[in-house]
């Protein structure tokens, strides 16, 4: 059986990585903040200190990284991955990035004979646990196949979008819409509040109309518990609002809404709502009450 290295075990890779693990492969891990790995190690994966060290193990590396630019180190940084591939071997980017520095994640991995796909996911943290995610897929069918019973572990659907960046280009589409979405909805909830309506009122009633988005429903427990527990960081939301922001300038199309979108997040962050939930907007919105 191929050897596996896990690079990244936050909120979603130490969940994935559990779920490949469950599905009996033997993981080589390297993780910033080893703790992470305590649950991973306890059942039998390999740490190693470094993430070539990964490399030098493994057949497969998975990263599930925060941003291009950590991604980019990790890989081509001091002690990074890359170089230290053996020739032929997968590199599957799980991160969310976008599609121009995924092309050049693929043309940096070509040049030394490896090869590289494009594999960003929807879902949030509980999809992760549940092996319930949806793979947004760039790269070669070859390729694709081989990791095929990898995504089955981790996800409950694959989709094969064409070529490398496809994938990239779809996350950016469906974090956008989540954003925009979250703000509508938080903006639309602190305003019927201050006319006068009841929270559990606005909920029912406009939940139940066809103009707010089907996510919201699966957030609502979030704002109505005041429950802001990162289960998708809001800088994370904020860091791909921005990535999709750059996508619009390459292919100069306008995106005012997108960036207005972004910059409430950037607000919200500013007065330290970072680490919290993406949900955690509405209350930022409302910091009157
Ligand atoms: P997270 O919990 O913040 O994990 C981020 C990972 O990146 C951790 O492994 C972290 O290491 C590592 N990292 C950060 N800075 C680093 C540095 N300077 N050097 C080395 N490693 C560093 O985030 P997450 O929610 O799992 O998200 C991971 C990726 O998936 C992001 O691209 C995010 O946009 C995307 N995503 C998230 C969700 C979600 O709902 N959470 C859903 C879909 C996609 P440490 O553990 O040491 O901090």
């Amino acid at each position: 059986m191929k050897k596996i290295g896990f690079i990244g075990l936050g909120i979603m890779g130490s969940r994935m990585a559990i779920n490949l693990q469950k599905a009996g492969f033997s993981l080589i891990i390297y993780n910033r903040t080893k703790e992470k790995a305590n649950n991973l190690l306890n059942n039998g994966a390999m740490w190693v200190d470094t993430p070539k060290d990964v490399a030098q193990n493994a057949d497969i590396i998975i990263t599930m990284l925060s941003t291009p630019e950590i991604v980019k180190e990790v890989a081509l940084g001091y002690q990074g991955f890359l170089s230290s591939f053996r020739d032929n071997s997968l590199w599957i980017n799980c991160s969310t990035v976008n599609p121009s520095f995924t092309r050049e994640m693929e043309s940096s991995a070509k040049k030394i004979g490896i090869r590289y796909l494009d594999a960003p996911v929807a879902g949030t943290k509980r999809p992760a646990e549940n092996g319930e995610l949806l793979f947004l897929i760039g790269g070669d069918t070859s390729s694709i196949n081989e990791a095929a019973p990898l995504f089955n572990s981790m996800g409950k659907k694959t989709l094969h979008l064409g070529k490398v960046g496809a994938g990239a280009s779809m996350k950016m589409l469906i974090n956008q819409l989540l954003g925009q979405s979250m703000v509508a909805f938080a903006e639309a909830m602190v305003m019927g509040e201050a006319m006068g309506l009841e929270k559990d009122t606005l909920f029912n009633v406009l939940l139940n109309t066809p103009v707010v988005a089907p996510v919201i429903s699966t957030i609502r427990p979030k704002i109505e518990n005041a429950d802001y527990e990162a289960n998708f960081p809001l800088k994370w939301i904020q860091k791909d609002l921005h990535l999709s922001s750059i996508c619009a300038y390459e292919h100069n199309v306008a995106a005012p809404n997108l960036n207005t979108t972004k910059e409430i997040f950037a607000q919200a962050k500013q007065q330290g709502y970072g680490d919290l939930d993406f949900t955690a907007v509405y209350k930022y919105l409302n910091l009157k009450k």
